[in-house]
């Protein structure tokens, strides 16, 4: 009976406690907006350490960012990016990323999810003006002339504006009808945590290899790698189902002898890839956000160092607002955000479907084609400053 339900009135509500749900949260707080992020699962479990965890990729542009809004230096934290090497497997040609080059100490940094989620918390549990509600599962959600109303087991809330970070299977996204456009990438990327006898020194790899792209992603205290092995799904599937010993041996073989000894430290786990996203950014008050806007291929490690990108833009557009007096979930600051954002949103969903297209192929070809590629990429500075602007999030 929704009509019976207390009703609890915020400048702003976020739907979803992820990375971009509490960075926008904590954000829009210290803007001195009254906010709640309402989330389904439990924070507390969110920011567990497990294994294996995924390992971001964080650049310097999204460390930049995530500094001016909320003061966090992540810079300061996880394993820095000190160097990047492309390379085809069994093979000499190679790319290498140098951070000097752009006058950089590192690319960025790799923090594990569950670190990262706990960081964040801990920031928005400190956040004055910021409500953090878990367990919170959502009825229904809707535009009324003067609020985002969004209808929850334990009550319904009301704001000027909503920001929909729910992930790539986004249910407010349903709920408000925003046509989503899904392709499927037929790949499952496995992720394990190895210990290895000599140290990574913050070397980032990405190995292409017959059945598919292979990184290695260094951990923090240097004998400790994430890997990332994308395959194609009835493959994954089969490496899933094999006994450890048989996946021991197919990872060490990929893996190679560079850093001497290696052991698998935890279970394999696959996330199923694909591509999802919206070119509608809003409905009335509600904004999307994160992967609820756009869900892209890890190839590239870029999917979350995008949406700092948009959340950049999304949290001045509002401050904008304020400043001039306007409420802050009008017309106006959704054509700025889909206005500054499309383009490079859209660029970058391309660029990592063809680079997996490019890379998760073994026909003849393409692979002589990538190797002449890496070494000619390797040899033209402009354009591989190219590549390194990109990585870093310049
Ligand atoms: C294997 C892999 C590796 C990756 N590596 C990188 C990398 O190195 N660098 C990078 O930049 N990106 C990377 N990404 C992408 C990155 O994981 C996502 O872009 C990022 O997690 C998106 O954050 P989000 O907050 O939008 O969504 P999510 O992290 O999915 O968070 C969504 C939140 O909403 C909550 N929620 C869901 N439904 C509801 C509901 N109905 N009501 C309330 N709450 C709800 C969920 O519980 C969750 O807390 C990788 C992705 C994969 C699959």
């Amino acid at each position: 009976m929704k009509r019976n339900k207390a009703v609890s009135i915020f400048d702003t509500l976020i739907i979803g406690g992820g990375y971009l749900g509490l960075l926008s949260g904590i954000a829009l707080a210290k803007l001195g907006l009254k906010t709640a992020v309402l989330e389904k699962g439990s924070f507390d479990s969110m920011a567990q350490s497990h294994s294996p965890c995924r390992l971001f990729a964080i650049s310097q542009g999204s460390c930049k960012i995530i500094k001016q809004h909320l003061g966090l230096d992540l810079l300061s934290f996880g394993q820095k990016i000190n160097h990047i090497r492309v390379m085809e497997f069994n093979t000499d040609a190679h790319l290498d990323f140098d951070p000097k080059d752009l006058h950089l100490s590192s690319f960025g940094i790799m923090i594990e999810e569950s670190k990262l989620h706990a960081m964040l918390l801990l920031e928005a549990r400190k956040q004055e003006g910021l409500t953090l509600i878990d367990g919170c599962k959502i009825h229904d959600v809707m535009n009324t002339e003067d609020f985002a109303e969004i209808t929850t087991e334990k009550g319904i809330y009301k704001a000027d504006l909503a920001l929909v970070c729910d992930g790539k299977n986004s249910l407010v996204r349903s709920l408000l009808g925003i046509e989503t456009h899904t392709k499927s990438y037929n790949q499952i990327g496995i992720v394990c945590d190895i210990t290895h006898k000599l140290s990574h020194h913050g070397i980032a790899i990405e190995k292409f290899i017959p059945q598919g792209p292979f990184a290695i992603l260094p951990k923090e205290g240097g004998h400790e790698s994430s890997i990332v092995w994308t395959l194609e799904t009835k493959l994954a599937h089969t490496l899933l189902a094999l006994d450890e010993d048989s996946q021991f041996a197919l990872l060490k073989e990929r893996f190679g002898d560079h850093l001497g000894k290696i052991k698998i430290k935890s279970k394999l786990k696959g996330y199923p890839l694909e591509l999802k996203y919206t070119t509608q950014y809003s409905n009335g008050r509600f904004y999307l956000v994160g992967d609820a806007l756009h869900a892209i291929h890890p190839i590239a490690g870029q999917g979350l160092n995008l949406s700092v990108r948009d959340f950049d833009v999304l949290v001045k557009a509002v401050s904008e607002s304020m400043s001039q007096g306007l409420n802050i979930g009008a017309n106006y600051n959704i054509l700025k955000y889909f206005k500054s954002r499309h383009f490079d949103n859209q660029v970058m969903m391309e660029c990592t479907t063809v680079l997996n297209t490019l890379f998760a192929n073994n026909i003849h070809a393409i692979k002589c084609a990538r190797s002449i590629g890496l070494d000619l990429v390797n040899n033209i500075p402009a354009l591989k400053k190219i590549f390194m602007l990109y990585a870093s999030g310049q």
